[in-house]
C-alpha cells in the first residue's frame, strides 16, 4: 500500500496524516480524479508498470519527455478541465533520436517533474523505463520505429521529416505504445510541435485501436520575452538568449507580409541576422503542411533553426498562424 498523506489546513496549523490507498482506488469503479477527493495533495502517484495503470483508464493524458516547464503544465491544466483523472507520462524516448542528436544531453529530473506536475493538478505520472517501452531491446526497437506506417504529413512536407528522418517513426511508435498502456479518452499534444500534432492526429485516426481517443491540441506557451518554452532552452547560455529570440522575431516579421514568399524571405533574413542556422522557415497549409500560394485561407509559418556556440548547439522550433488577407 502506498504512503499517501491527506493534508488538512486549519488556520496557522497544517495537519497531515497517512491515508490508505484504497480510499483513492476503489476496486469496483474506475478512478475519477484523486484531486476531487483530496484537493491539496500535490505529489502525483508514480507508476512504472503499465499493469498498474488499469484503474486510470479513460482519463486525460499528457505525454512528455520530462524536464517540465509551463508549456507542459498548461497541457496538464487543460487536461484537468475535462474532469477525469489526469495522467502525464515522463519518458525520454530513445527511438526518436538519431545517433549524434541530443539524447544524452536531454535534461532529466523526475523529482522536480513530480513536484511541478502535481502543482498543475496531475494525478498520476507514468514513468516507464526503456525496457518496459521496448521489451524487444534497443536495436529491434529502432527497427520497429523505422517500420512504423506513417501518415503523409509525416513524410511529404520536408520539414522535421527531412531534418530528422528517424523522428516521426520513433514518435509514432512511442505514442502508440503509450496510448495502449494508458488507454485515455483524450490525449493532449502541444501546438509547439505543430507537425508532430498533425502526425499524431492522423496516425491515431488511421489506427482502429486508437481511433476512439480524441487528440486535442494545447496552445503554445511562450516566455515573457517571446521565446517558445522548451526543455532544451535550459541549455541556451544567458548571453546568447537574444540570438535565440530571432525565432519569435522572425515569426512576427512574417505576420505583416501579404504574400507567403515575402513572409519566407523576411523570416530567413531575420534568422540569419541573429546568426541562426536555418533548417526551414516556411509558410504552409496548417493541416497538410503542403506549400501555399497565398494568404486567402488560414496558413501557418513554421521555423526550425539552430543556435550554435563553442562545440554545442540547440535546435529551436516554433510556429504561428499567419494573417488571412482577402
Ligand atoms: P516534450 O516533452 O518536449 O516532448 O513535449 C511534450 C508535449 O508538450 C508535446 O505535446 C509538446 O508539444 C508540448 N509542449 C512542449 N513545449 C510546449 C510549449 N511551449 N507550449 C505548449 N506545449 C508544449
Amino acid at each position: 500500500m502506498r504512503d499517501l498523506r491527506l493534508s488538512l489546513s486549519i488556520p496557522g496549523r497544517p495537519l497531515e496524516f497517512p491515508l490508505a490507498e484504497r480510499v483513492f482506488r476503489p476496486t469496483h469503479e474506475p478512478v475519477r480524479s484523486v484531486r476531487t477527493l483530496c484537493p491539496r495533495m500535490t505529489r502525483p502517484i508514480v507508476i512504472h508498470d503499465p499493469a498498474d495503470l488499469a484503474p486510470y483508464a479513460h482519463g486525460m493524458f499528457v505525454p512528455t519527455m520530462g524536464a517540465l516547464h509551463d508549456g507542459h503544465l498548461s497541457l496538464i491544466r487543460q487536461a484537468r478541465t475535462h474532469g477525469g483523472p489526469v495522467i502525464a507520462s515522463v519518458f525520454v524516448n530513445p527511438t526518436q533520436f538519431a545517433p549524434g542528436e541530443d539524447f544524452d544531453a536531454y535534461p532529466r529530473g523526475l523529482d522536480r517533474d513530480l513536484e511541478l506536475a502535481g502543482s498543475a493538478g496531475c494525478d498520476v505520472v507514468y514513468a516507464p523505463n526503456a525496457t518496459t517501452m521496448y521489451p524487444e531491446g534497443p536495436e529491434a526497437a529502432v527497427t520497429a520505429a523505422a517500420a512504423c506506417a506513417l501518415p503523409e504529413v509525416a513524410v511529404r512536407p520536408r520539414l522535421e521529416d527531412a531534418d530528422r528522418p528517424r523522428f516521426f517513426g520513433g514518435v509514432c511508435l512511442v505514442v502508440t505504445r503509450l496510448l495502449q498502456h494508458v488507454r485515455p479518452t483524450v490525449a493532449i499534444f502541444g501546438e509547439k510541435d505543430w507537425q508532430q500534432l498533425q502526425v499524431v492526429t492522423a496516425m491515431a485516426a488511421a489506427d482502429p485501436d486508437l481511433a476512439s481517443i480524441r487528440i486535442e491540441p494545447g496552445p503554445l506557451v511562450r516566455d515573457p520575452d517571446g521565446l517558445a518554452m522548451s526543455s532544451r532552452n535550459t541549455r541556451i547560455p544567458a548571453e546568447l538568449r537574444d540570438l535565440a529570440l530571432g525565432v519569435p522575431r522572425a515569426l512576427q516579421c512574417a505576420h505583416a507580409a501579404q504574400h507567403p514568399e515575402t513572409a519566407e524571405r523576411l523570416m530567413r533574413e531575420t534568422l540569419e541576422a541573429h546568426d541562426l542556422e536555418v533548417d526551414y522557415a516556411v509558410v504552409r497549409d496548417p493541416a497538410t503542411l503542403r506549400p501555399v500560394t497565398d494568404f486567402a485561407r488560414p496558413t501557418r509559418a513554421l521555423i526550425a533553426a539552430r543556435l550554435r556556440w563553442d562545440d554545442d548547439s540547440v535546435r529551436l522550433i516554433d510556429n504561428a498562424p499567419m494573417t488571412v488577407w482577402r
